[in-house]
């Protein structure tokens, strides 16, 4: 259809150049094809919201060809990070911590040096407004782990890139590993004074809302819900696990046990919308309208 192709001839065209902030970028992280639909929903979603920072994606070698392309024309920058490329210190370091290889991944964000600030986003969030004033604030900056409040969750969080700071952080994982395995565990342990030194580095919890917060204190979410800015798709079960029926506007997930069937139906739905709007057609023409399901 012909609106499509608008969009996929210039997808960036809402963005008026003369506004970009050349070197503050959002960044995203996925390695695999679905992780990489999940970028394609936020990347679209900060589009959506006129950002005027830079959009960056770090891929695993795994993602595929026509996914590839598909980032590409959402993002400013598609990178692909392989950790065993990625020079001495994170190869020897995975060597010795094969278990933490997507955390070294993720870590790889702080390489970004031609850029001067940084946020970084899960790809399992959607932004539901503009969210540039993030940039107004430093490193180490997150929002509370619902689970653990004193600890932050690193879906969302603004950090400074630094080589130095990087090899730091690679160094510190593979001698300390992670206490849960991933790079919240890591990033907790190195930041370890975030909880107790400065308040403006608690995000507020709107910044990385997830299911599980709006579940356990419902009546908080009445309250203040309505403000919510990013939606984090946090936990086993991510939007991409639902199937969405395009003709009824519905999202399906029977084939979901239904204790797993956690995530907020309204959000859910949000990220299934803006999919099928957005990105199913890029999808459709990166892999040939045919071959595509
Ligand atoms: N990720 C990835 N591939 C994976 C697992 C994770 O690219 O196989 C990236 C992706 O950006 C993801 C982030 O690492 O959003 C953190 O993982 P996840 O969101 O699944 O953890 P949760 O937020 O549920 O704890
Ligand atoms: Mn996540």
């Amino acid at each position: 259809p012909s609106q499509y192709k608008a969009s996929i001839a210039n997808p960036k065209a809402d963005s008026p150049p003369h506004t970009m902030s050349a070197d503050q970028a959002f960044v995203t992280l996925a390695t695999t094809d679905n992780y990489a639909k999940g970028a394609m929903v936020l990347g679209q979603s900060l589009r959506n919201h006129n950002t005027t920072k830079k959009l960056v994606a770090l891929i695993g070698p795994h993602v595929a060809e026509p996914c590839r392309d598909v980032l590409g024309t959402i993002f400013d920058e598609v990178r692909v990070v392989d950790v065993l490329d990625s020079g001495d210190a994170a190869h020897l370091s995975l060597m010795k911590r094969p278990d933490l290889g997507v955390t070294f991944t993720k870590l790889h964000c702080w390489t970004l040096t031609h850029y001067s600030k940084c946020v970084f986003m899960d790809a399992d969030t959607m932004v539901l407004s503009n969210i540039d004033e993030l940039f107004e604030r430093e490193e180490l900056s997150a929002a509370p782990d619902p689970g653990w409040p004193d600890c932050f969750n690193s879906g969302v969080f603004v950090f400074t890139p630094s080589n130095e700071t990087h090899e730091k952080l690679i160094t510190f994982c593979s001698e300390n590993g992670s206490f849960d395995g991933g790079d919240q565990g890591v990033l907790n342990s190195y930041f370890n004074t975030w909880a107790t030194k400065d308040i403006s580095k608690h995000l507020p919890f709107i910044y990385n809302l997830s299911s599980i917060s709006i579940y356990s204190y419902l009546p908080a979410f009445k309250q203040y819900g309505h403000d919510a800015k990013v939606v984090h798709f946090l936990g086993k079960v991510k939007p991409w696990s639902y199937s969405y029926d395009n003709q009824r506007g519905e999202v399906r997930g029977h084939s979901l046990p239904p204790d797993q069937c956690q995530l907020h139906p309204d959000y859910l739905l949000l990220w299934w919308q803006l999919y099928a709007k957005s990105v199913q057609p890029l999808l459709q023409h990166a892999y040939g309208d045919s071959a595509f399901t």
